[in-house]
């Protein structure tokens, strides 16, 4: 069950409805007649803040951007929809003004906050947008010379202006994994140090260069909680941009069940039964991982294992 899925439900922040018509990026005259095209419609991402309506995504036109164009400091061909092309703007972060105009207009928020108000399109749309001003402003200035960069090719790539140097530079996406650990009726949750009281979630970290991701699931595991796992299977991925990563999901069996925790990584990890979650979540002891998060899909699956809705069980839409 958890296969299927895997295949036909998408994760939060994915499947937007935007199409990403890569071969515009490089169609100039095309992307300069969109400035003057009233269906053409922004994003704007100030503070890595999005700005959000009633339950969606605001976009917004080139008269309500208006005066505060001069704020943009990146803009991005993030895709067309419905026949409006639609341009991820990163707005200036030193400028309240652009703050304070934005506010104007609709609720300035942090994704990850508000994703679950949010319908999946526009989830997507947003995630897309912030990833992509996130990238422009860590990439003013070329890594391998110092220059200043240039955006090129509808924000998708900046170039070197160094005379000698020239280099293009891409978008970055970190890869990292996160992977629920079982062993026969229990799975194994942890917490970081300083996260809300009762957070407990999957094991997840970063993939180092020079590893595999299945090398990467076995030693944050180990690392973490000192567990020693043996298959490792892959469930989904999420794209998760606070700031760029992007969250590949394992379900893991566990060879040994004696928790050491590293308490440089973690303050506490420990195993529970599916009645256990249910029980300490219904009392609020225990905080379960976001509805849009990955961590929490890959619970979802293994509730489902069992024939059993974590969703119904708590009492929240699925
Ligand atoms: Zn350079």
């Amino acid at each position: 069950m958890a296969h299927e899925q895997a295949v036909t439900s998408p994760n939060w922040f994915e499947a937007g409805e935007h199409v990403r018509i890569e071969a515009r990026r490089r169609d100039v005259e095309w992307l300069a007649a969109r400035d003057n095209d009233p269906r053409t419609r922004y994003v704007p991402v100030w503070r890595n803040r999005s700005l959000v309506g009633a339950g969606e995504a605001l976009l917004v036109t080139a008269e309500e951007l208006g005066d505060l164009e001069v704020h943009v400091q990146s803009r991005v061909l993030l895709g067309e929809r419905d026949g409006s092309a639609i341009f991820g703007i990163e707005l200036d972060a030193g400028q309240e003004q652009a703050g304070s105009w934005l506010k104007n207009l609709g609720r300035l928020a942090d994704l990850r906050e508000v994703a679950g108000e949010l319908d999946r399109a526009s989830a997507a749309v947003l995630a897309h947008a912030r990833a992509m001003a996130f990238w422009h402003k860590q990439h003013r200035y070329c890594g391998a010379c110092g220059a200043p960069t240039e955006a090129r090719e509808g924000g998708h790539v900046r170039a070197c202006l160094g005379e000698s140097c020239g280099k293009s530079h891409f978008p970055r996406t970190d890869p990292a994994v996160i992977v629920l650990v079982a062993r026969e009726d229990r799975c194994l949750l942890g917490r970081s140090n300083g996260w809300p009281p009762g957070l407990f979630s999957t094991v997840a970290g970063f993939v180092e260069p020079g590893e595999s991701i299945e090398d990467a699931v076995r030693r944050e595991v180990a690392e973490e909680t000192g567990i020693v796992i043996g298959a490792v299977d892959y469930q989904s991925s999420q794209p998760w941009p606070f700031p760029s990563s992007l969250m590949l999901g394992f379900q893991a069996h566990a060879l040994t069940t004696e928790i050491t925790i590293d308490p440089h990584e973690i303050e506490d990890a420990a195993w529970f039964n599916r009645d256990e979650l249910v029980e300490q979540t219904l009392a609020g002891t225990l905080k379960l991982p976001r509805g849009v998060s990955i961590a929490r899909r890959l619970l979802d699956e293994w509730f489902d294992e069992c024939g059993i809705s974590l969703a119904e069980r708590l009492g929240v839409a699925g």
